[in-house]
């Protein structure tokens, strides 16, 4: 048996309010009861005379009045809540001195005895307790006056007084069980009140915590629903904003924004606003564009991905901004220190090359050793001079062509002739499958130029006893010229970047083979100038093969 505060009791309160409750709880149950006998004691005076003794009725109910006077006074936060069944077991006594007093009169003042088995069953009392305190004490009250009166017991006398202790055990356990189906209900409840109170909160630490990623990250973050409504802005993006805002527009729509192109001042459509195509469900990757005016204009390299639900459907996108202003500046700084450099390498350069080559041209009065020392400072001042003049061409961003008709094959055999000495001295066979005669509609100088840079690349990426071989054709794509070779390879994830800038490949870039990845760069703007293309496929350890298709004119009819 434990505590026995009152029907209903909850245990969820802690502290002062949570025994105040308790004392409220106790109180009403027992005032409850002390009304409704204080009304029976009035209709049991009322008919005085019908009574078997005034003094016990009274007493009864002076019995409850204490009850009550105890209930209100009693310090109950600090008696344990086991001996607070007491209040109902002595209201049990009081009920039971009434009843024996009312005799037939008010026979009914025994029902009164249904608020103590409430309070019992509806207490943490366990149910076969209730029970049995109820058919004890019910008993007690029924039976007392029937064991009492004088003369003998018989069927009759027992047979009405059994009708109520049955009800009020049946009463006690309907509510016993009906008290603690509502508190397993209740406990359920406050269990899945606290789950969700305790998701609400990690809900809010991971936005908190979200929120802190979101405002520390250096780059500009914003989330847009399908509707192009604005979910989330971070701290970094939403300055970016501003600075975008034509001045005094404090709320700009996108199609306001200050947006330029590459050129810095030309705007950028609205239609081809990286925002805007991004809420149309494109996704982007490092899209650059230039944003706001004057000296606080800022390059911004913008990525988005889309988002979907679980039907596939567009929810919306999240579109990162990369401030790239600097990285840009620093790019600007090399191309024109590089763009300085060779401007001033190429005046002593020619003037080196000039006085070499007129000692070449005397080489007959010169002794022989000079005249070979003169020949190697020659063809490196002219590998100097040709890196100076690629430089140059790649600053300046093109490469002028001059498509003519030539032959082919014979360009194809000259490189291939001085691709052999190199090949030779590196131990690799050198087969040229070109036919002799090709003609095709190209710049012979410029062609040249790129197979060279292939061959000698294929010359250079390969290993003792390795091979390479040269071929071209003429057919419906045009003119398609193919280098192929079996030497070191390129790694998968390295292929895409080797037309890129100074791109050298990790395992190149350790070795002492020289370059310093330019090559393919202007080999495939000779090509594009051409109006062509160039494909590489390549496995490490196996070899590579480079393929550039230059588009021919369709021969004239006759
Ligand atoms: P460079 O040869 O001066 O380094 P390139 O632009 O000609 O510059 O080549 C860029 C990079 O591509 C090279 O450094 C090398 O890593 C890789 N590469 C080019 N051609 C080949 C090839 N035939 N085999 C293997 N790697 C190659």
């Amino acid at each position: 048996m434990t505590d026995t505060g009152g029907p209903g009791e909850r245990e969820d309160r802690p502290g002062a309010g949570r025994s105040r409750n308790r004392r409220r709880r106790i109180i009403l149950s027992e005032l409850a009861l002390t009304v409704t006998f204080t009304l029976a004691v009035g209709l049991g005076l009322a008919q005085r005379d019908a009574l078997d003794s005034t003094a016990l009725f009274l007493a009864g109910w002076a019995l409850n009045l204490v009850v009550l006077v105890l209930c209100c006074t009693l310090p109950w936060s600090r008696i344990s809540g086991r001996w607070v069944i007491l209040m109902p077991l002595l209201d049990f006594v009081a009920i039971g001195l009434a009843r024996a007093a009312a005799g037939d009169a008010l026979s009914g003042v025994g029902l009164l005895a249904a608020f103590p088995v409430v309070w019992i069953a509806a207490s943490r009392v366990r149910t076969a307790a209730a029970v049995a305190i109820t058919v004890l004490a019910s008993l007690a009250i029924i039976w007392f006056p029937v064991l009492a009166q004088p003369g003998p017991v018989t069927l009759d006398t027992v047979v009405d007084p059994i009708l109520l202790p049955i009800m009020l055990t049946g009463l006690a356990w309907f509510v016993s069980e009906l008290t603690k189906d509502n508190r397993r209900r209740q406990a359920a409840l406050q269990a899945s009140q606290a789950a969700l109170r305790d998701s609400v909160e990690a809900g809010r630490a991971r936005e908190r915590l979200l929120g802190t990623v979101l405002d520390t990250v250096s780059v500009g973050l914003l989330a847009v629903d399908a509707h192009g409504h604005d979910i989330l802005m971070n701290a970094r993006q939403r300055e970016g904003h501003a600075a975008a805002a034509p001045p005094g527009n404090d709320d700009p729509t996108e199609a306001e924004l200050l947006i330029f192109g590459e050129d810095r001042v030309t705007p950028v459509p609205p239609e081809r606003r990286p925002v805007l195509r991004a809420v149309g469900g494109e996704d982007l990757d490092g899209e650059q564009v230039w944003v706001g005016t004057g000296r606080s204009q800022r390059a911004l390299s913008i990525s988005s991905r889309s988002m979907h639900d679980d039907e596939g459907a567009f929810t919306g996108t999240v579109v990162s901004f990369n401030d790239v202003t600097e990285l840009l500046r620093a790019l600007h700084a090399k191309d024109d220190f590089l763009s300085n450099v060779s401007h001033e390498f190429r005046t002593p350069l020619t003037s080196i090359l000039g006085y070499l080559e007129l000692t070449v041209e005397r080489r007959g009065s010169l002794p022989e050793d000079v005249t070979g020392f003169v020949q190697v400072a020659r063809r490196n001042a002219l590998r100097l001079e040709r890196l100076v003049e690629d430089l140059l061409a790649i600053n300046a961003g093109t490469f002028q062509v001059h498509p003519v008709p030539t032959d082919v094959g014979r360009i194809l055999a000259e490189a291939a002739s001085s691709g052999l000495i190199r090949a030779t001295r590196a131990g690799v066979q050198l087969v040229n499958r070109a036919p002799a005669g090709l003609p095709a509609v190209a710049d012979p100088v410029r062609l040249a130029q790129a197979v060279d840079n292939l061959l000698s690349n294929a010359v250079k990426y390969n290993r003792r006893g390795g091979s390479i071989t040269l071929d071209a054709s003429v057919g419906e794509d045009g003119l398609t010229v193919r280098v192929e070779d079996t030497g070191i390879g390129i790694e998968a994830e390295e292929l895409h970047q080797v037309f890129d800038r100074f791109f050298r490949s990790s395992s190149v870039r350790s070795s002492s083979v020289p370059g310093v990845g330019l090559g393919l760069l202007i080999t495939r703007s000779i090509v594009n100038e051409h109006g062509g293309s160039i494909t590489v496929t390549s496995e490490p350890g196996v070899g590579t093969c480079f393929s550039m298709t230059i588009p021919q004119p369709a021969p004239s009819a006759g």
